[in-house]
């Protein structure tokens, strides 16, 4: 990390397990990642449901923080299926991916949606992770400024004094998976563009921490969180093998 920047904007670096892990192997995932030793930035895993309660028993003591992928937009209730912030904070839970963007291709999640469910994580002091980004077809068509923007706009203006406690994740859809990296270039424009975004509505803009995510790999990670605006990634397919991960969040030295 280099030295003028605050230690609000040390690198973090989030695994996404998505809908993958058994309780077997996610001992092993946890158990390579903690016996990785320090590392030089904040590290989270975000797992499925049902293996919240195995993260946060194998973690415990550990400097390694662990998070949910979604959270309900409602406190309690008749929404089947859902869980809520409430239920996430009553054992520890401490960051909650909203708005990823297979979520809002999938579920149809809209901007006022995800808004809601970063409020709601807030509400019980989980940090949201909020996810951006735009289409290949949408990148194609020049909308790429219009897009994340509308979208972190909806966030900002419903979390209102709070929009600087959120993290925000800059996910170009058509890097998600594909193994098709964003340039770090490409990457730091648009994180450019939502740090100046946040600028205008926070005075904590500065020390905010933006992730990138899509197809982020041991062997171009340094070069992506290298980058000025970038202060970390959101890992998918990597974070799901310890040795990649942890090459991954060593990367993050070069921040
Ligand atoms: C993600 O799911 O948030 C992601 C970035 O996936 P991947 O790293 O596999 O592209």
């Amino acid at each position: 990390m280099s030295a003028q920047l605050s230690d609000s904007r040390r690198p973090l670096v989030v695994g996404n397990w998505k809908m993958h892990g058994s309780h077997a192997a996610n001992e092993q995932l946890l158990e390579g990642l903690k016996s990785a030793g320090p590392l030089p930035c904040e590290v989270a895993v975000c797992v499925p449901f049902p293996y919240l309660a195995q993260a946060a028993e194998r973690l415990a003591r550990s400097a390694i923080a662990w998070g949910a992928q979604d959270c309900s937009a409602h406190e309690q209730g008749a929404f089947t299926g859902e869980v809520s912030a409430p239920m996430l904070a009553d054992f520890g839970c401490r960051y909650a991916i909203v708005g990823h963007s297979e979520r809002r291709a999938l579920h149809g999640e809209s901007d006022q949606l995800v808004a809601d469910k970063a409020k709601a994580a807030l509400a019980k002091g989980i940090t949201p992770i909020v996810c951006v980004g735009e289409t290949l077809a949408q990148r194609e068509a020049g909308e790429t400024e219009s897009v994340v923007k509308r979208q972190l706009s909806a966030v900002i203006h419903t979390l209102a004094h709070c929009a600087g406690e959120m993290v925000v994740a800059y996910e170009p859809v058509w890097a998600i998976g594909t193994g098709r990296t964003a340039t770090p270039e490409q990457a730091q424009a648009v994180h450019a563009l939502l740090r100046a975004q946040l600028a205008a509505a926070t005075p904590r803009a500065a020390q905010m921490k933006l992730l990138y995510g899509g197809s982020v790999k041991p062997d171009n990670a340094a070069q992506l969180f290298g980058q000025p605006d970038i202060d970390g990634g959101l890992i998918g397919g990597a974070s799901l093998k310890a040795a990649d991960f942890v090459a991954i969040c060593r990367a993050a030295a070069n921040h």
